[in-house]
C-alpha cells in the first residue's frame, strides 16, 4: 500500500496568500492617499485660482468705471460698483475706494468690511485677509482724487468646496482601505492556487511510482519553470531510483547463483555417506564459492560507494604517477610470474584533485585487468601525460592480449558484464564489476574513461582526468 504524504497546515498568518494580500492593502492603499492627497491640493489651488481670475477682472472692471464715470461724479461711480457688489451678494463682494490721504472715499454696503483692514499691500496678486481673498491696486488718474481700489470676496463658498472634496477623499480613503484586503487576498488566492496544485501532486509522489508528473500550462511564468525543474528533477529521481532497482536485481541474480550451487552441492553431498575425502573436497569447493561470493559482496559494496561518490569529500591533489606507480609495484609478482613485462612512461609533475584512495582503485583495476586479459609473454605498456589541448591527465594503459569483440566493447562499462568466459583463464573469471566501478569513480571525478580494442591483437584504456589547479606546473 502506498502511503501519501500530508500537505502540512500552513497557518493564515504564515501563508504566502495573506502576506501577498497585506502588501497589496499596504502598496494600494499608499497609492491611492498620495493620488488623493495630490488631487485635493490641486482642486484647492484650482479653485482659488478662479477666485483670483474673478478678482483680477474685477480689479480691472472698477478701474474702467472709476476711468469712465469720474466726470459725472462719486455717487455714479457708487451707484454703478453697488449694483455689481449686489449682483455678487452670495459671495460677499465688496469694493473700497480711497483718496489721497489712504481713507475710504466710498465703500460698498456689502462684504465683511469690519474684517478688512484699511490698507492693504498694494499687490499684483490677490491675498487671503482672514475669511477673504482681496486685490488692492492703484486706480487711473481722476478728477475725483480717488488713488486705489480695494476689492474682495468671502471664502466661504471656497472653504465648503473643501471641505466637500475631503469629504470625498475620506470617504475613498475608507472605502479603498476596506476593500484593498479582500481584493488583495483574492488576487493572492488566483496567483497561489497553482502553488497547492503543485504542493498536492508532489504530496501525492511516492517512490515507488514516480510517474506523475506537475502540471504546466507552458506560458513560461515562473510556475512553469519550477514545474519544468520539478518534473526534471523528478525525471532525474525516477532514474536513479531505477538504477537502484536494476542494481539490487542485478546483485541478488548474481549472489543467487553461488548461493544455489553451495546448497545443491551440500543437498547432494548429504544425500548418502561418502568417504571423508569426498566431504574434504567439497567442502574446499565451498570455500573457495565462499571466497567468490566475498569479492563479489565487496565489489557490489565498493561500486555502491563509488556511486554515491560526488567526487566532494576526502578531495586532494593527487600526485597521479605515484598512484599508477604503487599499483604497477603491487602487481609487478604477478606479473612477473606471468613472464608479463610491464613498461611504464609517467609525468611525475601532474597532480589531479580527487581521492587517492578511489583513483588507486581505478589504476589497480585496469593493471588487473590488463595482466588478467594478456597472455603469458606478452607486454603492457602504461603512460601518464598532460595533454595541453584539453589540459587534462591522460592515462594509457595498452596490452597486447586477448582484446574485445566489436560486439563486446559498448558493454564492457555494464554492471556485470563479463565477455565470453570461454576464453579467460579459469584463474580469471571475475565479478565483471570492476569497469563499472572505474567508470563510476571517474565520471564523479569529472573525467572519462574509454577503450579501444581489437579481438586478438589487444586493447588500450584511457582515462582522463582534469588537471589540479592547486599543483600545476
Ligand atoms: P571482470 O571482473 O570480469 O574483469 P571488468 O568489469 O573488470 O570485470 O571487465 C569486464 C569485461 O571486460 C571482462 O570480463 C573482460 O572480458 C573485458 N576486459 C576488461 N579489461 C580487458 C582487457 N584489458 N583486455 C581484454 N578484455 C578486457
Amino acid at each position: 500500500m502506498t502511503s501519501v504524504a500530508k500537505v502540512a497546515f500552513v497557518f493564515p498568518i504564515r501563508s504566502v496568500r495573506l502576506r501577498i494580500a497585506l502588501w497589496n492593502t499596504i502598496a494600494v492603499s499608499a497609492a491611492v492617499i498620495i493620488a488623493l492627497i495630490t488631487l485635493r491640493q490641486t482642486v484647492h489651488w484650482a479653485l482659488l485660482n478662479e477666485i483670483d481670475q474673478v478678482l483680477s477682472e474685477d480689479g480691472a472692471e472698477v478701474r474702467l468705471v472709476v476711468a469712465e464715470l469720474a466726470t459725472d461724479g462719486l455717487e455714479a461711480i457708487g451707484e454703478e460698483l453697488s449694483r455689481k457688489a449686489a449682483g455678487h451678494k452670495q459671495h460677499r463682494w465688496f469694493v473700497r475706494l480711497l483718496g489721497a490721504d489712504n481713507e475710504a472715499a466710498w465703500s460698498s454696503q456689502s462684504g465683511p468690511d469690519d474684517e478688512i483692514p484699511q490698507s492693504l499691500p498694494l499687490a499684483a496678486t490677490p491675498s487671503t485677509v482672514g475669511n477673504c481673498r482681496t486685490l488692492s491696486g492703484m486706480l487711473p488718474t481722476n478728477s475725483l482724487g480717488l488713488t486705489q481700489f480695494q476689492i474682495g470676496a468671502s471664502l466661504d463658498q471656497f472653504h465648503d468646496d473643501v471641505v466637500v472634496v475631503d469629504r470625498l477623499v475620506l470617504i475613498i480613503v475608507a472605502v479603498m482601505i476596506c476593500l484593498a484586503p479582500l481584493f488583495g487576498f483574492w488576487l493572492a488566492g488566483l496567483a497561489t492556487r497553482r502553488l497547492e496544485e503543485m504542493t498536492a501532486t508532489a504530496a501525492s509522489l511516492h517512490p515507488s511510482e514516480m510517474t506523475e508528473r506537475l502540471p504546466h500550462r507552458g506560458i513560461g511564468d515562473e510556475f512553469d519553470q519550477l514545474a519544468v525543474t520539478f518534473n526534471d528533477l523528478l525525471d532525474r529521481l525516477a532514474a536513479f531510483l531505477e538504477e537502484r532497482r536494476n542494481f539490487l536485481a542485478d546483485a541478488a541474480h548474481e549472489l543467487r547463483t553461488p548461493l544455489a550451487a553451495i546448497r545443491s552441492t551440500s543437498e547432494v553431498t548429504l544425500a548418502e555417506d561418502r568417504p571423508e575425502g569426498v566431504y574434504r573436497g567439497v567442502l574446499e569447493q565451498i570455500i573457495e564459492d565462499c571466497e567468490a561470493l566475498e569479492v563479489l559482496v565487496n565489489q557490489v559494496l565498493l561500486l555502491s560507494e563509488a556511486v554515491a561518490f560526488e567526487g566532494k569529500s576526502g578531495i586532494e591533489s593527487v600526485p597521479w604517477s605515484d598512484v599508477i606507480r604503487k599499483s604497477i609495484d603491487m602487481f609487478a609478482g604477478v606479473a612477473e610470474a606471468r613472464d608479463i613485462r610491464i613498461t611504464c612512461s609517467t609525468d611525475s609533475t601532474i597532480n589531479v584533485l580527487g581521492s587517492r584512495r578511489h583513483l588507486s582503485q581505478v589504476s589497480n583495476n585496469l593493471i588487473d585487468n590488463a595482466i588478467k586479459y594478456t597472455q603469458p609473454g606478452g607486454r603492457i605498456d602504461i603512460t601518464t601525460l598532460r595533454d595541453h589541448k584539453s589540459g587534462a591527465a591522460v592515462l594509457k594503459i595498452n596490452d597486447d592480449g586477448l582484446g574485445i569483440s566489436a560486439a563486446d566493447l559498448p558493454r564492457i562499462f555494464d554492471r556485470f558484464f563479463r565477455a565470453d568466459r570461454a576464453r579467460h583463464r579459469d584463474s580469471t573469471h571475475g565479478t565483471g564489476l570492476g569497469l563499472c566501478i572505474c567508470k563510476s569513480i571517474i565520471e564523479a571525478h569529472r573525467g572519462t574513461i574509454s577503450c579501444e580494442s581489437e579481438l586478438g591483437i589487444g586493447s588500450r584504456f584511457i582515462v582522463t582526468l582534469p588537471i589540479s589547479k592547486t599543483n600545476q606546473r
